[in-house]
C-alpha cells in the first residue's frame, strides 16, 4: 500500500485540459480553439523569424550558460521596462520602477502575490468577472484573499461599465484592482480610452493600487505602444502600480517562460527596497530566471533592424488574427436566418473571442462539431483560418439555437 493512498486525482486544468480531448478526437474535422497560442493560416506553430535571427546571434557569439542574477538579465530587464512604459516616461527617467525578470506572465504574478501576501496582508485582490482562469490559482496559492469585480454583461456581450465602477468604489480602500492591460482574457472586451480614465479616477480615489496584466502587447492591435496606453495612463497619473508582463504571445517565446513584474513606485529608494524584496522571495522559489528567453528578448529590441521586423511580424499575426474575426463575423452574419445582431463580435479585440455560448451550447460545439473550446464559450481566433470560418460558424449557429 502507497503512502500516496491519501492523495486524490486532480481534475484537469480546464484550459490545458481542451488540448488533451483534441488530441484524443480522431475526426479530421476537429479544431482546436481551446488554448491561445498563435497559429499559421495553416495552423502550424509559428516561430517568428526575429526570433530565429537573434538565436543564431547568440550561437554565433557563443554566450555561456552561467547563472544570471535573481533579478534576471540587466539588459533585459530595461529594455522590457522601456517598452512597457515608454524610454522617456518619467518613472523610466526617475529610475521609479522595480523590474525582477521572471517566469513569463504567470511567474511574475506569482511573485508579485507573494509580495503582497508579505507586505499586504490586510489587502485583497479584485478580480474581473470572469477572468483568466489561473487568476484565481494563483493569489490562492499566494494565500491572497481575492474577490471579484463585476466586467461582463451578458445581454450586450461587452463591458458592464457601471458594474464594474460600483464595484470598485464599494471595495475597502488600499485593495488591488487586477486589470487586464489589453485584450481582455476570456471576453476580448477592453474599456474605451475614456473609460480608462474613468477607472484611474476611481481607484486614484480609493486609493487602490492597480495591478496589470500584460500579456499582449502588441499582439492585440499591432502597436506596442497603443497596447501599453492603460498603463501609461496610470503610470502618467503618478500612482503606484504593479504590472506583469509576458512574451509568450508577442514574440511566440510561450515555452522559454520570459516576461518580468514592475512596481512603479512613488521614488527610486522605495523601487530599490521593493526590489530588494522581490528578489529575497524569488531566491528560495526558483534562485534565478532562465537566460534564453532574456537574451532573444535583449537582442531583438537592441537591435533598430531586429526590432522593425519584429513589429512588422506582430502586424502580421494581429492582422490574420483581424482578418478571421471579419471573416466569421461575415459567415455568421451571412448564415443566420434570426436575424442576430453578431456585431460583438467586431468589438472585441486580442486572439479570444467570447461567443456568448453557455456550457450546454459549448459542449454541442465539442460533441456534435468535433470544436473544442473552454466551456465558458470563449474561442481562440488564433488558431481558427479562414478556411475553417464558414465550418465555425455553421456550428456556432447551430449551437446557440
Ligand atoms: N495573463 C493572461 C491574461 C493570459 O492570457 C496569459 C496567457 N494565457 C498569461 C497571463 C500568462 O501566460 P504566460 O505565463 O505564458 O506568460
Amino acid at each position: 500500500v502507497s503512502r500516496f493512498e491519501g492523495v486524490s486525482m486532480a481534475p484537469p486544468d480546464p484550459i490545458l485540459g481542451v488540448s488533451e480531448a483534441f488530441r484524443a478526437d480522431t475526426s479530421d474535422v476537429k479544431l482546436n480553439l481551446g488554448v491561445g497560442a498563435y497559429r499559421t493560416e495553416e495552423l502550424q506553430p509559428y516561430v517568428l523569424n526575429v526570433v530565429k535571427k537573434a538565436e543564431n546571434l547568440m550561437l554565433e557569439r557563443g554566450e555561456n550558460k552561467e547563472y544570471l542574477p535573481i533579478e534576471g538579465l540587466a539588459a533585459f530587464n530595461k529594455v522590457t521596462a522601456e517598452l512597457l512604459f515608454g524610454a522617456d516616461s518619467p518613472v523610466i527617467q526617475q529610475g521609479r520602477v522595480a523590474t525582477v525578470q521572471s517566469l513569463s506572465g504567470t511567474g511574475s504574478l506569482r511573485l508579485a502575490a507573494a509580495f503582497i501576501q508579505r507586505y499586504f496582508p490586510d489587502a485583497k485582490v479584485l478580480i474581473s468577472s470572469p477572468s483568466w482562469g489561473n487568476h484565481k490559482n494563483i493569489f490562492n496559492d499566494a494565500r491572497v484573499p481575492w474577490a471579484e469585480y463585476r466586467y461582463y454583461d451578458p445581454r450586450t456581450v461587452g463591458l458592464d461599465f457601471e458594474g464594474m465602477l460600483e464595484d470598485i468604489e464599494a471595495a475597502q480602500d488600499g485593495s488591488f484592482i487586477l486589470l487586464h492591460g489589453c485584450a481582455h482574457n476570456p471576453t476580448g472586451i477592453d474599456p474605451t480610452p475614456e473609460q480608462w480614465a474613468k477607472i484611474a479616477d476611481l481607484i486614484e480615489e480609493k486609493n487602490h493600487i492597480p495591478f496589470f496584466d500584460v500579456a499582449y502587447q502588441g499582439f492585440a492591435s499591432g502597436s506596442l505602444d497603443a497596447d501599453a496606453s492603460s498603463v501609461r495612463t496610470f503610470a502618467s497619473r503618478g500612482l503606484e502600480l504593479f504590472v506583469a508582463q509576458s512574451y509568450s504571445k508577442n514574440l511566440g517565446l510561450y515555452s522559454e517562460r520570459i516576461g518580468a513584474i514592475n512596481v512603479v513606485c512613488s521614488s527610486p529608494d522605495a523601487a530599490a527596497r521593493v526590489k530588494s524584496q522581490l528578489k529575497r522571495i524569488a531566491r528560495p522559489m526558483y534562485s534565478n530566471p532562465p537566460v534564453h528567453g532574456a537574451r532573444i528578448v535583449a537582442n531583438v529590441v537592441g537591435d533598430p533592424t531586429l526590432f522593425n521586423e519584429w513589429k512588422q511580424e506582430m502586424e502580421l499575426m494581429a492582422g490574420r488574427i483581424k482578418n478571421v474575426r471579419q471573416r466569421l463575423f461575415d459567415n455568421l452574419s451571412e448564415k443566420d436566418n434570426n436575424e442576430k445582431d453578431w456585431s460583438f463580435i467586431l468589438r472585441q479585440i486580442g486572439m479570444f473571442s467570447y461567443t456568448g455560448l453557455n456550457k450546454a451550447q459549448s459542449d454541442n460545439m465539442t460533441d456534435k462539431w468535433h470544436v473544442y473550446m473552454t466551456k465558458d464559450g470563449r474561442i481562440s481566433l488564433a488558431g481558427l483560418s479562414l478556411a475553417k470560418c464558414e465550418y465555425l460558424a455553421e456550428a456556432i449557429i447551430d449551437s446557440f439555437y
